[in-house]
């Protein structure tokens, strides 16, 4: 069986792991501060904060923004339900809007009209590893109008003065848009390294923070340490300075920091992290270059002018067929011993989200791309005879059930 997205784990993971077990320091330490900093300096943004996963940092985040009960926050409809939870558990409404029939991203002009006095923040979901228009966005919330409807409910919000722009980055870790690495496009990011991502800890994640200048970056920083473990002012490793024991606890904060034992897997993934772009790059055009001869694939974009993928998720759309059809072919696809997946179900089918009264008919692309999409394998140790294998699978599959139609 060809597996979906197994993780790389080998000898110098394993090794790595084990140098942290034995270093007598398994909690956030030098290993989780390194990786901030690595993280920092490969995406180009002000700071990191490393948390336990990309979840739980978006939640403290948007306490920290303020965010909560008579608020809105705008996200696509065509995402992973995490982005749309941490907006349930702030307090705050969900706006959800349809994306573009192309890329699977959020599109601008239904942003546009779902902006409110109420908005706080746009979070912007990069589908597969595709950044979203985080220029076109970040004009539109500049515009004159838009700002000047903008109604602050704290000291920071007046500081950015207009709405705050999120980026769901996690498929996206190593995407470029316009020269800049994601992390640094939007006004702060969240990244994912669970198992099945691009770059694993496991579990875990990263807040990137890339906010326009006035902001003190190493305020931030410090402030965030505090939220993300219990609101006390010393971490485990600052206590154990000699005389250092004491601490308070300055607000009551959240339980979310990352381990060492995560870090010391991100630090190995992260200096190979290239070689796992480059193969996986590969991937994705040998995927492209074997359904671009066939009428009834519709491969998805991944690099453009402006933009390059992280090569996440292969998301192939069938020309054509309904929802119940795609189902099929997933199925012959699995007969033939390949793992395949779709993502995602846009969030108005999960039941959570129907029962808060959210309708599909009001997303028309989100369910047309929904209905005919399948999901391939692309991972590091996935060979070429694999690839291979899964484009014949699929072939295979397509005709059988497009032959039984007939
Ligand atoms: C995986 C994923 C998340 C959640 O990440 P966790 O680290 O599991 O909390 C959020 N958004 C998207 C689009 C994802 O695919």
């Amino acid at each position: 069986m060809i597996p979906f997205s197994p993780p790389r784990i080998d000898d110098k993971i394993i090794a790595e792991v084990t140098a942290a077990l034995k270093s007598g320091w398994i909690t956030t330490g030098p290993r989780t501060k390194q990786f901030e900093k690595d993280i920092t300096a490969y995406c180009g943004c002000q700071t990191t904060v490393a948390v336990n996963s990309w979840t739980m940092g978006m939640q403290v985040l948007l306490h920290w923004w303020g965010i909560g009960e008579g608020d809105e926050v705008i996200i696509p409809a065509y995402t992973y339900c995490a982005s749309a939870n941490v907006i349930f558990h702030a307090g705050a409404k969900i706006v959800m809007v349809d994306i573009n029939k192309e890329d699977f991203n959020l599109n601008i002009e239904k942003v546009r009209a779902a902006i409110t006095p109420r908005t706080k923040a746009i979070m912007a979901v990069d589908i597969g590893g595709l950044p979203a228009d985080y220029e076109e966005l970040m004009a539109l919330i500049n515009e004159e109008q838009i700002k000047a409807q903008f109604s602050a409910n704290n000291d920071k919000q007046n500081q950015l003065g207009r709405i705050l722009l999120l980026s769901d980055s996690a498929h996206s870790f190593g995407a470029i848009y316009k020269d800049k690495r994601s992390g640094s496009l939007a006004d702060i990011s969240s990244f994912s390294f669970h198992a099945v991502k691009n770059l694993t800890t496991a579990e875990g994640g990263a807040l990137c923070f890339n906010l326009p200048e006035g902001f003190n970056h190493d305020e931030i920083y410090a402030d965030m340490c505090t939220k993300i473990l219990h609101g006390q002012n010393k971490d485990a490793l600052a206590k154990t300075k000699k005389g250092n024991w004491k601490y308070d606890v300055i607000e009551p904060g959240f339980k979310c920091n990352m381990t060492d034992l995560q870090a010391a897997i991100g630090l190995v993934e992260l200096g190979r992290y290239q070689e796992n772009l480059d193969r996986r790059k590969a991937i994705f055009h040998q995927y492209e270059a074997a359904f671009s001869q066939e009428e009834w694939a519709n491969n998805p974009i991944f690099e453009t002018e402006n933009k390059t993928s992280s090569y996440h998720l292969y998301l192939l759309r069938i020309n054509l067929i309904s929802e119940e059809q795609r189902d099929e072919i997933i199925q012959e696809i699995f007969e033939q011993d390949v793992s395949v997946n779709v993502h995602f179900q846009p969030l108005t089918m999960l039941t959570a989200y129907k029962n808060l009264g959210y309708k599909m008919e009001d997303y028309p692309e989100a369910y047309n791309s929904f209905a005919n999409e399948i999901s391939l394998p692309v991972y590091f140790d996935l060979s070429d005879e694999d690839v291979k294998t899964v484009i014949s699978a699929v072939k295979k599959a397509v005709f059988k059930v497009m032959k039984n139609e007939k």
